[in-house]
Order: C-alpha cells, then sequence, then structure tokens
C-alpha cells in the first residue's frame, strides 16, 4: 500500500467535530515536524479560518476555483511546518466557484506538504464527494448519537462510489456514560474505530481563542486524545502522554491556557530537542498570523 498523506476528514452529519479535528491532527502533525497543509473544502459552510485567527478576506478557495488565483495565492501560513488554505464565506462567491479546480490545488499541495488534511462538508452534494475521491484515505467523524453514525453511512457509500478509502471512523464529544460502545458503532459502519476525542469544553474555548485546542490546552482530554489520534493514523511520532493522567479540562486549567501552551511538557519523555523545536511552533500558532504568505 502507498504511503498515505491526503486526507479526506468527512462525515455525514454537520457540526460533529470536523473542523476541530482537521484543525488539531494538523497541529498535532506539524508540531512533530510534518510539513502539513490544511485546506477547508467545506465550500458552502466555510469556518476553519476562525478556528485559526485567519481573516478569510484576502484570497480564498473559492478564487483559486473560480479560476482567480492560484493554490499559492491562498496559502497562509499559521506556524513552523503547517499552513491553512480558507474558503470564502460569502455566498455570492460560493456560487461562483468550480469544484474541479480542487483536483489541481490537491495535487500541487501533495507535492509540496507531508500531509494535506481536507475538511469536508457534510452531506452529499458535489463538492462534498469530489474531496472523498481525492484523498488517498478519508477519516469518517461523527459523534456517538446513532442517527449521526446512520449517516455516516451515507459518506462510507458516497467514498465507494467516488473510488476512494475510508481509514476509519473518529468518534468526537464522547462521554463517559455513553450506552453503546464504541467499537459497536464502528462495526455498524463495518470500519475500523480510530479513535475516540472526549468531550471537552476546551474544544470550544479554543474556537473562541482562534488557538488550536492541541496548543491552547494541550494536556487537556480531547488534546491528548487528538495527539494519540495523529499518531495512531500516520504513524508519525507525535508525543503523547503514557500515563493514566490525562490531564484536565477545569476552568482553573483554561485560565493557564497560554502559559501551558509556552511551557514544555514535563511528561514529554525522551524527545527534549523536538519538544524545543515545537514550542517555537506553539508560540507560532498562539500569536495568531494573519498575514497573507505565498509560500510555506
Ligand atoms: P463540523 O466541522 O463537523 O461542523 P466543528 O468542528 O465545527 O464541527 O464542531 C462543532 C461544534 O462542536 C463546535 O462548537 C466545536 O467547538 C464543538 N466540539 C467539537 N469537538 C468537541 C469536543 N471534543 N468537545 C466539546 N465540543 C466539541
Ligand atoms: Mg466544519
Amino acid at each position: 500500500m502507498s504511503h498515505e498523506t491526503v486526507y479526506a476528514i468527512a462525515s455525514g452529519k454537520g457540526g460533529v467535530g470536523k473542523t476541530t479535528t482537521t484543525v488539531n491532527l494538523g497541529t498535532a502533525l506539524a508540531d512533530a515536524g510534518a510539513r502539513v497543509a490544511i485546506v477547508d473544502a467545506d465550500l458552502g459552510m466555510a469556518n476553519l479560518a476562525g478556528f485559526v485567527s485567519l481573516s478569510p478576506d484576502s484570497t480564498t478557495l473559492h478564487d483559486v476555483l473560480a479560476g482567480d488565483a492560484s493554490i499559492e495565492d491562498a496559502t497562509y501560513r499559521l506556524a513552523d511546518d503547517i499552513v491553512a488554505v480558507p474558503s470564502g464565506t460569502s455566498l455570492d462567491e460560493y456560487a461562483e466557484t468550480s469544484p474541479e479546480g480542487l483536483r489541481e490545488a490537491v495535487e500541487d499541495l501533495r507535492s509540496r506538504f507531508d500531509y494535506v488534511l481536507l475538511d469536508v462538508g457534510a452531506g452529499i452534494s458535489h463538492e462534498t464527494v469530489l474531496p472523498l475521491g481525492l484523498a488517498d484515505a478519508v477519516v469518517l467523524v461523527s459523534t456517538p448519537e446513532p442517527a449521526a453514525v446512520h449517516d455516516t453511512k451515507k459518506t462510507v457509500e458516497l467514498t465507494d462510489r467516488s473510488g476512494g478509502e475510508v481509514a476509519g471512523l473518529v468518534l468526537t464529544r464522547t462521554r463517559p456514560d455513553g450506552d453503546v460502545s464504541h467499537e459497536e458503532l464502528a462495526d455498524r459502519l463495518e470500519v475500523p474505530l480510530l479513535g475516540t476525542i472526549p468531550e471537552d469544553p476546551a474544544a470550544r474555548d479554543s474556537v473562541y481563542a482562534g488557538t488550536p485546542l492541541v496548543v491552547y490546552e494541550p494536556d487537556g482530554p480531547a488534546a491528548v486524545a487528538y495527539r494519540r489520534l495523529a499518531a495512531d493514523l500516520t504513524g508519525v511520532e507525535v508525543p503523547v502522554p503514557t500515563d493514566d493522567e490525562p490531564g484536565t479540562a477545569d476552568a482553573a486549567a483554561t485560565d493557564d491556557a497560554t502559559a501551558a501552551a509556552s511551557e514544555p511538557d514535563a511528561d514529554a519523555d525522551a524527545a527534549t530537542d523536538e519538544a524545543d523545536g515545537r514550542e517555537a511552533a506553539h508560540d507560532d500558532v498562539s500569536s495568531a498570523i494573519t498575514e497573507a504568505e505565498s509560500d510555506p
């Protein structure tokens, strides 16, 4: 099997955590030294930019797909090793785009980055289906609610039809009291369970802060789970605490989030040199660069 580097992050239902997953998988991989591009391929409901404090006022993927700009023009550096390609948010712009150009844009990014993560729109429209076939593998995202899992079946089917491959299922916003086992939910879709991301108030707080969760509250339960997922999915050595102390997500912890983000993780075991590199990336992400850079 060839090495998978382009992932579509997809779901049947909206609001299940696709953008959160795209941003945090990407940031976790970049923190570990991989070169990453995250792309807002949710052309109708673009919102990735807000998660990382980018202002989508300048050139976006919409301009690229309308044939008015190159993909480089719509590529913005977020931190060391990570760039984002935002989409425009106006309905007028949306009407002018042609998703066909996405293929070319993805191939360009594929040649320049170790990993390309496509944040795909929910549902079954053309621009949702296209990325499923362009990606090397599709990461299905769902909450554990039966209805959301059920809707994910359609995404599995659409992936098959578009010649794509499903990597597996990520369950988000899981709670300890859930009554159906996570494995069983994945079994219903006949796909592997890639990982689970617990319900964590820091997820929402991090969006308001415009900072990826894995930077905003790196020791919180969801951030730790995203780093574990990044490691399991790609094989990149992303440091994950191995003890049974996944951190806390209480209000006191969020107050300290900025300080925590710029402090080396005491548990980060042997990889200290690499950890220093990651600190720089954390600081860069936190400073929320809004300025355009034409090349990473
Ligand atoms: P999608 O891209 O699928 O529409 P989002 O990533 O925008 O979904 O997430 C939808 C909402 O759920 C957001 O408000 C986000 O902050 C929240 N959310 C995502 N993951 C979690 C989590 N693990 N715990 C709590 N809230 C979450
Ligand atoms: Mg989204």
